[in-house]
């Protein structure tokens, strides 16, 4: 069971990598890819990420819970 807390507690922002804009965890994806050889975590907005951005050496993507 979802904690109202844990919500509240969860407001976390980010900077959106492809359009540079600060963007809520909640309306935004982790993308995986791979740079020299590591794989790296892009957050990206909804928006970008359903726009069809990827990071080099895309591997996947992980959604954001909003529980
Ligand atoms: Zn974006």
């Amino acid at each position: 069971m979802p904690s109202d807390k844990a919500k509240l507690n969860k407001a976390l922002m980010a900077t959106c990598v492809a359009c540079n804009k600060p963007i809520s965890t909640e309306s935004a994806v982790s993308l995986t890819g791979v740079e020299d050889g590591h794989h790296r975590q892009y957050t990206v907005c909804n928006a970008c990420a359903n726009g069809g951005w990827r990071p080099p050496g895309f591997v996947g993507m992980l959604a954001f819970r909003r529980e």
